[in-house]
């Protein structure tokens, strides 16, 4: 299948950098959202980082024009969608609203149309039975930040086809990306792996082991990970974190993906990360700073 025609569900963190990829490989994107000004910030985050890929010398300044060009902002998912051979949802982490928009997609989108969700835990065989179109529904979980970061995880769901398989693992290396297949099970990998750690973290600091910055550095120096653990939990969000590990606990029935209570109080006082100016770090006046909390026991 000749893909062309992109259609984006959600100009969050993930869905700009979805509409920003595609559009760079030349691809039409129709970027949508139910917000007009999560659509002005989608836009205007993209500007920003293609200024830093020119300034960088990755791309030209033709090329920056090109992608803003190859994109088109709509507030109405039926009008976006219309002549998308893939759709790729990128909306709020929420069952219910992911039910409806692929309800929504499957009566407004062509029979050929391949709907995919890039959902970090909810169950793609969950999402294809909203649809009367279960072999065309998958999951494409890019990883954030999506123009920058080389994996996609394919998921296949349980009524998934072959041919839609192929067409999104072709469609993806055309991105310059590597495609990784998986299978239909809370977490998939990237998750299953990753949250189990984070959650590690946070309990190690709510136990009183070590702080913050001790944490982190531990895993940086000694893990050679580029990011620390928290510091990686306040920039996914610490809501999507709790989300995930919830799904993945009511998924294994296994009590290793219990959420720490510290984590759910942070969600609960609002402490979400970086967007929401504070979570294990601090954020204000933009720069990254440790926070000094009581509940963080040292
Ligand atoms: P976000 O909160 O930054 O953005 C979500 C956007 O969806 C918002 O702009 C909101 O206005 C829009 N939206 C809500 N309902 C809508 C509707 N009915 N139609 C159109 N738009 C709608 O969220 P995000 O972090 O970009 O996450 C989006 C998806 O990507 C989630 O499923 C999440 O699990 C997944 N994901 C997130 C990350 C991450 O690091 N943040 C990584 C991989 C996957």
């Amino acid at each position: 299948m000749n893909m062309k025609n992109i259609a984006v569900i959600g100009a969050g963190t993930m869905g700009n950098g979805i509409a920003h990829t595609f559009a760079q490989f030349d691809f039409k994107v129709s970027l949508i959202d139910v917000s007009q000004a999560s659509l002005d910030k989608g836009m205007a985050t993209i500007n920003n980082n293609l200024d830093r890929m020119v300034a960088k010398e990755k791309i030209s300044e033709a090329d920056k024009k090109r992608t803003l060009d190859n994109i088109s902002t709509f507030t109405s998912v039926e009008s976006g969608v219309k002549t998308a051979d893939l759709v790729v949802e990128a909306a709020t982490e929420n069952l219910e609203l992911k039910l409806k928009i692929f309800r929504d997609l499957d009566s407004f989108c062509s029979e050929e149309t391949i709907l995919a969700s890039n959902t970090s835990s909810i169950s793609i065989t969950q999402i294809a039975a909203a649809t009367k179109r279960p072999e065309k529904v998958i999951g494409m979980h890019f990883m954030n930040p999506v123009p920058i970061m080389k994996l996609v995880e394919i998921i296949k769901g349980y009524s998934t086809s072959e041919e839609t398989f192929i067409t999104v693992e072709e469609l993806s290396k055309k991105l310059n990306k590597v495609p990784v297949e998986v299978n239909d099970y809370p977490g998939f990998v990237a998750n299953r792996i990753l949250m189990p750690m984070i959650n590690e973290a946070v309990e190690t600091l709510y136990n009183g082991v070590a702080g913050v910055k001790e944490i982190d550095t531990v895993m940086m120096l000694g893990m050679a990970h580029p990011m620390g653990p928290l510091a990686l939990a306040d920039f996914i969000g610490l809501d999507v974190c709790l989300s995930i590990l919830k799904v993945m606990y009511d998924g294994f029935k296994n009590p290793k993906y219990a959420p720490c209570p510290l984590l759910v109080n942070m969600v609960m006082a609002g402490k979400l990360g970086a967007k929401s100016g504070e979570g294990f770090y601090d954020y204000s006046e933009n720069r990254k700073a440790e926070v000094v909390s009581s509940q963080f026991v040292k």
